[in-house]
């Protein structure tokens, strides 16, 4: 399935539909994940094609069918998504069997956070990107997860660090157990931010070196990936475990939303990330064929 590289992801091709997934995870058993492209979806005009997004102002029935053809591909059941209402903030909501459908098939609720987490087989937490980086979590050990969206907001006030806290006291997980993942976003080549954001990183309790950069005039180059990944290290987490998915949403334009690309013109990526409920025999739901 998979035929093709970026970064350190795989992108991956399933009837017409494209996905990426960290190559480093490829033989994890037990979870699954992905991250969804522009590709293989039925959405028109600057949401072409595969929006995820019923907030945007696309068609429903066209985001309807781009989840339908999305989790048939990448083998998640629409039922079973969870998502948030996400305000740039770092509240990591628990989630559980009856907060299935919440955000996607069922959209009367939806709770705002930016961080979603839960030890339940089945349930898939879903985030929402386009430049803002997805933060994937997996504890092997005490079979939990989690995954937050970061934004430079976000990432400022540590929702990363956050993470690691959440998973720590509800679930009894040690940061040196966990793996992460960090999906596409926008590369610092591409992110240029101003003296607001700059102040706030300096806060952080990590050194910015290799993370900020100063261009002049008050403009700074900001490196929201290894921003992020230092602040789990900071949590206690093991460098090796985290993996840097190299994928910039801006510099691949031509796959993947970019809000700083397009003027906020643009759909958005669905993050997901599921513990198998079949697991450890979990291959089977893998493939795809849950439907
Ligand atoms: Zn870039």
């Amino acid at each position: 399935m998979t035929d093709e590289r970026i970064g350190t992801m795989d992108l991956c091709r399933k009837d017409g539909v494209s996905f990426l997934r960290f190559h480093e995870w490829s033989g994890l058993t037990g979870f699954s994940h992905a991250f969804s492209t522009r590709e293989g979806g039925v959405s028109e005009g600057y949401f072409s094609s595969m929006n995820l997004s019923y907030y945007l102002g696309d068609r429903e029935e066209n985001v309807d069918e781009n989840y339908r053809r999305f989790c048939a591909a990448a083998g998640f059941r629409t039922e079973k998504l969870v998502s948030g209402a996400q305000v740039h903030e770092t509240r990591i909501r628990e989630v559980g069997l009856t907060d299935c459908g919440q955000g996607v098939t069922d959209r009367s609720v939806r709770e705002e956070a930016d961080g979603l987490c839960t030890n339940v087989p089945g349930v898939t937490l879903v985030t929402y990107h386009a430049d803002c980086v997805p933060l994937y979590f997996i504890d092997p050990v005490r079979k939990c997860i989690a995954l937050s969206h970061a934004g430079w907001r976000g990432t400022v006030a540590n929702i990363a660090g956050i993470t690691v806290e959440t998973l720590r006291s509800r679930y009894g997980s040690r940061p040196e157990d966990l793996i992460a993942g960090i999906g596409p976003c926008i590369c610092k080549d591409c992110y240029e931010v101003d003296e607001t954001v700059a102040e706030k990183a300096r806060l952080l309790p990590i050194g910015l070196s290799g993370i900020l950069f100063e261009k002049g005039n008050g403009k700074y180059l900001f490196d929201l990936a290894r921003c992020n990944r230092d602040l789990m290290i900071r949590a206690g987490m093991d460098a090796d475990r985290i993996t840097l998915g190299g994928v910039c949403t801006m510099c691949r334009g031509d796959l993947l939303y970019s809000h700083r690309g397009t003027g906020g013109k643009r759909g958005v990526h669905g993050a997901f990330l599921r513990i198998d409920e079949s697991s450890p025999n979990g291959n089977e739901r893998k493939e795809g064929k849950t439907q």
